[in-house]
């Protein structure tokens, strides 16, 4: 393939933005030691949108174990493909030799990178600069940027993107999509976090794709949920994942209008904003949970629903897992805190010393708060959870309870905003 050039456009206000020192110095080592070397990626991107870059990644000619003899201290990680992690003392550099796409399914070599239908499965053959900006996903994520000269390389029309807050797929974007369905969800994780639009020709592949996303190995998913709802734009991914009926390939249980999803949501996005720990697991278990309810409500009779809880639990977690794999300690979460709910539908509970000193109070306390706000539990029974603590935390920890429901008083707010998802241990 001939080489295609790019636009090259100078950039001196990125050489005053916030860009990191330690990526200058692993590109300015690469170079003296032979090699090209770029800023490339989200960070260019983000850079160019003005805001932070949440890290810094470089492309370069240099394989990762040339990559090595120039920092001897790099680590050289990856299944997918193998790359290069240059630690410094706050921050580590990743790496990426420049690759190449395998589209070519006539040529015997490259006919083993694409499955029959088309699905990419290794995309690890280095190439050219150009090459590697055409094998990138859109084109706004495309972008190299030349710290020493002060330009921007756009190979792919990437600025301009920028500019009118388009995310377009690099190519025909039916072949794109289908070539790695994940593609899909970061075309929803990127809309969502820059609130850019869907280019019509990529917004129109997506649902016609979207099927392809269930033969995507269930770990990878998991990666991708993580990155899709935990970085602070939750709320805008889930609705506009719903235009297209993404969550009912990924979430069968789930449904549109489940207010509770909703505000666990937000309740993600407000820590996320607040830079407070949040966990998965109790998006998940918001999800699931009017399954868990219906399945409970069918089989459960007096003297054996602790059981039948258990068992249903068992059962709507493992379905769900059929799509998203997500670690066992969630999957024991997520059970601990829809177990929970039961014991702090008594009031007092059983044991009320042991329901609150039990490692996963502090998530159910709030799973049961956002059940009080939207109409699924009652208020008062909340608030009254609210008031123990305060009581309990106040004599050190002793079992002293408000003698009666404490009624509309307003809950004391922790902090701004919703309630807490505890972290995962
Ligand atoms: P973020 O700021 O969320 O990290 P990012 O654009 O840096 O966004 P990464 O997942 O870190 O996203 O990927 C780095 C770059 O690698 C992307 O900008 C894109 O150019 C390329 N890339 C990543 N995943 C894919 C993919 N599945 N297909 C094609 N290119 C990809
Ligand atoms: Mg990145």
């Amino acid at each position: 393939m001939t080489e295609r050039k790019p636009v090259r456009v100078a950039h001196p206000d990125l050489a005053e933005a916030k860009v990191s020192a330690n990526a200058v110095t692993v590109v300015d080592s690469l170079r003296n030691a032979g090699y090209q070397a770029y800023l490339v990626g989200g960070c260019v991107r983000d850079l160019l949108l003005g805001g932070t870059p949440k890290d810094f990644d470089v492309a370069t000619d240099a394989t990762p174990q040339e990559v090595k003899t120039v920092f001897p201290r790099a680590r050289l990680i990856g299944r997918r493909f193998r790359i290069a992690h240059v630690r410094f003392r706050r921050e580590f550099i990743e790496v990426s030799t420049f690759r190449r796409r395998n589209e070519d399914d006539d040529d015997q070599a490259d006919a083993n990178h694409l499955s029959a239908d088309g699905v990419l499965l290794s995309d690890n053959v280095y190439g050219t600069l150009d090459e590697d900006a055409f094998r990138r996903d859109f084109t706004v994520n495309a972008l190299y940027y030349d710290p020493v000269e002060d330009t921007v390389l756009d190979y792919t029309s990437g600025l301009e993107d920028i500019e009118t807050r388009t995310l377009r797929t690099i190519g025909e974007p039916e072949e794109r999509l289908r070539e790695d369905p994940v593609r899909i969800l970061r075309a929803m994780r990127f809309a969502a976090k820059l609130g850019f639009d869907l280019d019509p020709g990529t917004r129109d592949a997506i649902a016609p794709m979207s099927e392809l996303l269930t033969a995507i190995p269930p770990a990878r998913l998991f990666d991708e949920f993580n990155k899709l709802f935990m970085n602070g734009h939750a709320v805008a991914a889930w609705s506009l994942m719903w235009e297209f009926g993404l969550p009912e390939i990924l979430f069968p249980l789930s449904e549109e209008d489940d207010g509770l999803v909703r505000a666990a949501l937000e309740s993600t996005d407000g820590r996320v904003a607040e830079d407070k720990p949040v966990t998965p697991g109790f998006l998940l278990a918001a999800m699931c949970w009017p399954e868990f309810q219906r399945r409970t409500a069918l089989s459960a009779t007096a003297n054996n629903a602790a059981d039948e809880r258990l068992k249903a639990a068992h059962s709507v977690i493992g379905e769900q897992q059929l799509t998203i794999a997500f670690p066992r300690r969630l999957s024991m979460f997520i059970r601990d805190v829809w177990r929970l709910q039961s014991s702090l539908e008594r009031r007092p509970p059983r044991n009320l010393k042991r329901t609150l000193a039990h490692p996963r109070f502090r998530a159910a306390y709030d799973f049961l708060v956002l059940r009080a706000e939207t109409g699924e539990a009652d208020p008062e029974l909340a608030q009254w959870w609210t008031d123990v603590q305060e009581t309990s935390g106040e004599d050190g920890g002793s079992t002293a309870v408000p003698s009666r429901p404490a009624g509309r008083r307003r809950r004391r707010r922790r902090g701004r905003g919703r309630p807490n998802p505890e972290p995962a241990p």
